[in-house]
């Protein structure tokens, strides 16, 4: 396999780096490496997102009659590693990599025109309305019914563990409108106004002290039958199609191999009180190798896996390997971190509700006291999207055919 760029792709990586040495800003970039978050927040993300979609850059991955770049995989790729090394923000998902291809695959041409521009241009924010107390792997078993009045259906039960709820405008959401067929035949895909009386949105705080998931109430609400995406009854297809998107869609490796490579820096900035920097330290040293081999490998799957997307060919459950290994490292790294840091490492701000002003003042760098906050927060990686057990079950039965 030839791992060189061509001498266009040179040419593209120079001009992505030039663009983001120009336009992004200090203090976007200082925001992005100042958040322990899976999810950024939109007082960071939404700024960076609007500079981006004014360079036509934002849903680069999209078809590019709503939007798309029209980029080889490679550019996909070279576009997030320069991103990742110049700390630029990892944007929110749920427009732009879950709902947004949904509605550019399964929408009709009006829902398109209307709904993918104001992802575009964040009039629009979203939240994902799948999870359910007692419905969470076992999703297909989701009790939030739709019943149809008219030309709008009335949708009553509870979705939880929904982020960023609290600033959404619109819910994409699994209901069920047939109760008397296979429970995956009797789920649609409808499209809720999150602004109407009905809605109540509870919020869940973490053990990281994070206020980004929540649980909502659906009381008779409503959702139109021109804002259900796909035909009645087809939301599972729809449903496995986003959750393919969710899992694999975004390349994870770059961030992953830049994170790695700040860890580096730390371990040989920090003195060990012993014998020089803690990075001099062969077992620690080993431990960071490994890390950066199993990234690598990564990457090369997501390049292959990008090269599928661009002959128009859904990843499929393979994605599964991509979100499992890939959540993995991710807590392998903020582990790492944990331990290079040592005792600063292990602090939580005093600003998170649930610790209170119990702590004195932060102590170490800022790496040091972004280390606990990371860690408890990434617990989520190997859950949200499907836990690591559900993901081996589908790689266990789809791909290996076991
Ligand atoms: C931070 C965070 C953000 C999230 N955001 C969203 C969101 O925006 N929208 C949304 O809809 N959902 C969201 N989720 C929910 C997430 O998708 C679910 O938590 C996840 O699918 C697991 O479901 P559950 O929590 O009901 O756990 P359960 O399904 O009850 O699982 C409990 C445990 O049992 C294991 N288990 C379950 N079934 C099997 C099986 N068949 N074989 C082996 N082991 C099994 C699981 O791996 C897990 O360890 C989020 C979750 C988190 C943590």
């Amino acid at each position: 396999m030839d791992m060189d760029f061509t001498r266009e792709e040179l040419a593209f990586r120079d001009e992505v780096r030039a663009f983001l040495d120009a336009n992004l800003p200090e203090h976007i970039r200082e925001g992005a490496r100042a958040t322990p978050s899976v999810f950024v927040e939109p007082d960071i993300g939404l700024e960076w997102q609007r500079i981006l979609h004014a360079k036509g850059w934002l849903a680069y991955h999209w078809p590019v009659e709503v939007g798309g770049a029209g980029w080889t995989p490679v550019q996909h790729y070279i576009f997030e590693k320069e991103c990742a090394l110049a700390d630029a923000p990892a944007l929110s998902v749920l427009g732009l990599r879950l709902v947004g291809p949904v509605i550019a695959h399964f929408g009709t041409d009006e829902q398109k025109a209307r709904f993918l521009p104001r992802i575009l241009s964040a009039e629009d924010l979203w939240c994902q309305g799948y999870s359910e107390p007692g419905s969470g792997s076992d999703l297909a078993s989701l009790k939030t019914r739709a019943v149809l009045d008219g030309d709008r259906y009335r949708v009553t039960g509870s979705k939880i563990w929904t982020t960023h709820a609290h600033y959404a405008n619109w819910m994409f959401c699994l209901a069920r409108t047939d109760a008397d067929v296979k429970a995956q035949h009797g789920i649609s895909f409808l499209l809720i106004r999150m602004d109407q009386p009905g809605i109540t949105v509870r919020p869940i705080v973490t053990m990281a002290g994070d206020h980004e998931v929540n649980q909502v109430f659906l009381d008779d609400v409503e959702a139109l039958v021109a804002d259900r995406i796909g035909a009645e009854g087809q939301g599972w297809t729809i449903a496995k199609f986003l959750l393919e998107n969710e899992r694999g869609g975004a390349c994870h490796a770059p961030r992953l191999l830049a994170d790695i490579a700040a860890l580096k820096a730390d371990a040989m900035r920090q003195p060990s009180g012993i014998n020089g920097p803690v990075g001099h330290d062969p077992v620690l040293a080993e431990r960071i190798a490994r890390l950066e081999l199993e990234a690598q490998a990564l990457e090369v799957t997501e390049l292959r896996i990008l090269a599928d997307l661009a002959k128009g060919r859904q990843p499929g459950p393979q994605t599964s390997l991509l979100k499992l290994i890939s959540s993995n490292l991710r807590q392998a790294i903020d582990e790492c971190a944990v331990d290079v840091h040592g005792y600063a490492g292990l602090q939580l701000p005093q600003e998170r509700p649930l610790y209170g002003n119990t702590s004195p003042e932060p102590i170490g760098s800022k790496a040091a006291q972004l280390a606990a906050p990371t860690y408890l927060n990434g617990r989520a990686w190997t859950i949200f999207g499907g836990s690591n057990e559900v993901q081996k079950n589908i790689i266990a039965k789809t791909v290996l055919g076991l």
